[in-house]
């Protein structure tokens, strides 16, 4: 049932029906070759094929092996999620907070700081850093509202621009984050500076509402059911690092003059308590008075 291969010196068999070795039959001809391969490539192949069986069993044992050690996050008693250090939850944290640590801001929390931000900017709309702030930012708005390619994370700086946010209320959002986190270093791990980025670049993403998508098991219902989808995780990472590493000398400007008028309005409020100094002068002429009078 076999004859020897016609290409090749050494005698080797390939089946009567074909030109071709089983193995080869599956993939494509080496580049600038005819599909008429010798048993050599045929056997190439087996060992490219044999090669990646193992390489996919050796992922998958040290996938399962990863699974048995606990999660690195000090209390957790929850085994470790395919090659991460941290259990499936931890890991979920890492991915959309930077870190595995990191608990989720909410807008709220730099109200009050939004407030003295956007006085401090009313104020001062000429200020060059600010100006070239929004240039940038309305830039990088355009850019990303033209193509969700144009960068990484231009689809969610594209969604916000065509939401009709603006370059300023990026700004304001992104400076009174900024602010709040300066005002509590202990609400973020701050071991690279990575949650913090990430918490920024959240803020402003939340400016415009998230688009929902439909779950699938409502696919067969009447009534659909939605969901508003999460950003992913690179594009919260990229958008906090152009954003942080671009604007960072304004924003910490902007903290500085809020923490001065904190620091002014504090010195007002302690001239305000300073005591008054008894009327000393007039104490001593009515007492003169009434030892005259006796
Ligand atoms: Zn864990």
């Amino acid at each position: 049932m076999f004859a020897p291969c016609p290409t090749d010196a050494v005698p080797r068999r390939l089946p009567v029906d074909s030109t071709v070795c089983p193995p080869v039959r599956l993939m494509s001809p080496p580049r600038g070759q005819p599909h008429q391969v010798c048993w050599r490539v045929g056997l190439l192949a087996i060992h490219q094929i044999t090669t990646i069986t193992m390489t996919t069993r050796d992922f998958m044992t040290r996938m399962s092996a990863n699974s048995f050690a606990m999660c690195e996050v000090p209390g957790c008693q929850k085994h470790r999620y395919h090659f991460n250090p941290w259990c499936q939850a931890h890991s979920q944290q890492k991915y959309r907070l930077g870190h595995p640590q990191a608990t989720a801001l909410r807008p709220t929390a730099w109200a009050s700081r939004k407030k003295e931000v956007k006085e401090l900017l009313s104020t001062q709309p000429g200020h060059p850093g600010l100006v070239a702030a929004l240039q940038y930012l309305e830039k990088l708005l355009r850019d990303a509202e033209a193509s969700d390619g144009a960068f990484k994370g231009a689809i969610e700086l594209g969604r916000l621009a065509r939401s009709g946010v603006t370059p300023l209320e990026v700004f304001i959002e992104l400076a009174s984050c900024f602010c709040y986190i300066k005002d509590h270093p202990a609400c973020l791990p701050a071991d690279d500076g990575t949650a913090p980025r990430y918490a920024m670049a959240r803020a402003v993403i939340g400016l415009a509402p998230r688009p929902r998508k439909t779950s699938s098991g409502s696919l067969s219902r009447t009534t659909s059911t939605t969901y508003s989808a999460k950003p992913m995780g690179p594009d919260i990472r990229a958008v906090g690092e152009m954003l942080t590493r671009t604007l960072n000398p304004v924003l910490i400007q902007v903290y500085l003059a809020i923490e001065a008028r904190e620091a002014n309005k504090a010195a007002v409020v302690a001239d305000m308590r300073m005591p008054f100094a008894p009327p000393t002068a007039a104490l001593v002429e009515e007492l003169a008075h009434s030892c005259s009078l006796k």
